[in-house]
């Protein structure tokens, strides 16, 4: 096939990496008529979106929501037949932890990052002084934060609304959704169509506002030219599906049994090679060929697996994503039925004494998992981990605590607990807990890596019958990761 020229149906495909993004383009490519095969190293589906059974619950045990900044999800989830499952979060919103105590988080920010600087609830995190000058946002021209120079999230929010607004909002936000320091996070990766709002709307605030109301700009690079994806209604931020979001992979994957999609879990891909009509992929003494190839995994495989196939990739190798552990407690505190801290609690990195980024109260947020769950009984997951570059320098010297044995990882958890919900959240209540490792699961989208992306997908697509999708690729969360995929199949069929 020649490169850019659309596979015939009855021609094969090989996808490799069962997580939402292969097994969303193994169904597009099925729809198209082609014969396609999943190939997934674990034993389960799904990849970040999986499950697991805690005080015989049966939870997500990584992606609990979605955004809804676009309709992309929930299309898919209609699409599957789950959309009347689909559901808010109680109200009553989340909190965030600074070193000064507790606060309402303001509801109508992107990535903590507010759209009314006099907001009660932002004026109450900022101070006076803080809303003064994130007010000044307003009055600054449009060039501001919005040049090259300017990549990372701190540079834009510290250039446009001041310190404060970084500290007090961005950086819990960034650090609870991608485990990263905003310093170091390329702005148009994980906020994107920001930048391009201002130059439209005049302000961060109003780009912030516009994005929110539905009307921004949300752009997934795809072969080379951005697509627009739908927006979402007016107000809305988050969604989950009744039973958890794990759901959406089972339906998944009973659509492909349905289709005829060979499934093959618990099978790593070791090797790719082309051959003269396609590619040949080896797992451990197998080996699969198929005309198209779709490779979904994380960005240090997915380079390491096309390395010495298509030479040209090597050099894009982008960095391991951060140890990621969460830690759910099952409790029996019939104190918490006050959510007191609403659906959850974020932590500044400046606040002494509290080790992790964040907290969920589940059955405080869901009411899919209180009804589970029963009276009096909670679930809360707490988040540990770091991200790449100083933070990781930091960690060597003085390892975090998701470097720690679960034992400990499960005091540290419950003094954290405690401490963010002010109740004691002792042993004696405990019903049951989990941890579990998400090790690189998180793309880690540094400055330049937008770039990067760009010279990637240039690279597939002058490579007959190649595709990449995933996170890594196109943005973290899974609106960016769905909305991708299906832009990045089509365009390839197109
Ligand atoms: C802890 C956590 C919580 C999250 N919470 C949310 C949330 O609430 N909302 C949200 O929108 N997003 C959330 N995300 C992000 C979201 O889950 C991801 O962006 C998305 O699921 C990524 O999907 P993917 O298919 O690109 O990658 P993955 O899910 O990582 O899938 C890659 C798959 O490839 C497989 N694989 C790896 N190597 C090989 C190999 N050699 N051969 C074959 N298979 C292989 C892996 O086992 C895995 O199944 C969260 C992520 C994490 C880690």
């Amino acid at each position: 096939m020649a490169a850019g020229s659309p596979p015939a149906a009855g021609r094969t495909a090989l996808v490799v990496g069962g997580g939402i993004s292969g097994l969303l383009a193994a169904r597009e490519l099925a729809r198209a008529g082609l014969h396609t095969t999943v190939l997934e190293a674990a034993e389960a589906w799904g990849g970040c979106v999986g499950r697991h059974d805690v005080a015989g619950l049966t939870l997500d045990s990584g992606a609990e929501s979605f955004a809804t900044r676009s309709t992309a999800v929930a299309d898919l989830a209609a699409e599957l037949g789950l959309g009347g499952h689909i559901v808010a979060p109680r109200p009553g919103g989340a909190w965030v932890q600074l070193p000064a105590g507790p606060r309402e988080l303001p509801k109508t920010g992107v990535l903590g990052i507010p759209a009314n600087p006099w907001d009660p609830e932002v004026r109450r995190s900022l101070g006076l002084g803080g809303s003064l000058r994130a007010a000044l946002d307003k009055l600054l021209p449009a060039s501001v934060g919005t040049t090259a120079e300017v990549s990372s999230v701190s540079a834009l929010v510290r250039a446009r609304m001041g310190r404060r607004v970084l500290e007090r909002l961005v950086e819990p936000v960034v650090g609870g959704v991608h485990s990263a320091d905003p310093g170091l996070l390329d702005v148009d990766m994980v906020a994107p169509g920001l930048r391009a709002g201002i130059a439209r709307h005049g302000s961060l605030a109003a780009a912030v506002a516009a994005q929110r109301k539905g009307t921004g700009t949300q752009t997934t690079p795809t072969h080379g030219a951005p697509t627009e994806a739908k927006p979402a209604k007016a107000g809305s931020a988050v969604a989950g599906l009744k039973g958890g979001m794990h759901t959406l992979v089972t339906e998944l994957v009973a659509d492909l049994r349905a289709r005829g999609v060979q499934l093959m879990p618990g099978t790593a891909a070791t090797g790719a090679a082309r051959t003269p009509n396609g590619w040949e992929v080896t797992a451990g003494e197998s080996s699969y060929k198929a005309d198209v190839l779709v490779v979904a995994l994380d960005g240090p495989s997915a380079i390491r697996l096309l390395g010495k196939a298509v030479p040209a990739l090597a050099g894009h190798q982008p960095g391991p994503g951060p140890v990621v552990k969460l830690v759910t407690l099952v409790v029996d505190l019939p104190a918490l039925d006050r959510r007191p801290r609403g659906t959850g609690i974020l932590v500044a990195p400046q606040t002494e004494g509290i080790r992790a980024k964040a907290l969920t109260h589940a059955t405080g947020k869901w009411d899919w998992v209180a009804d589970a769950a029963g009276p009096g009984r909670h679930v809360l997951r707490l988040s540990y981990g770091r991200s790449e570059g100083a933070q990781a320098a930091a960690a060597a010297a003085a390892p975090g605590p998701e470097s720690a044995s679960d034992e400990a990882l499960l005091d540290t958890a419950l003094q954290d607990a405690s401490a963010l919900l002010t109740v004691p959240v002792t042993r004696e209540a405990l019903v049951d807990w989990d941890v579990v490792s998400w090790a690189g699961a998180l793309p880690f989208a540094a400055v330049g890596h937008r770039q990067r992306v760009a010279e990637v997908r240039q690279i597939c697509a002058g490579t007959d019958g190649l595709l990449m999708v995933g996170g890594w690729l196109a943005g973290n969360g899974l609106a960016a990761v769905v909305a991708d995929t299906k832009a990045q199949v089509t365009s390839l069929l197109a």
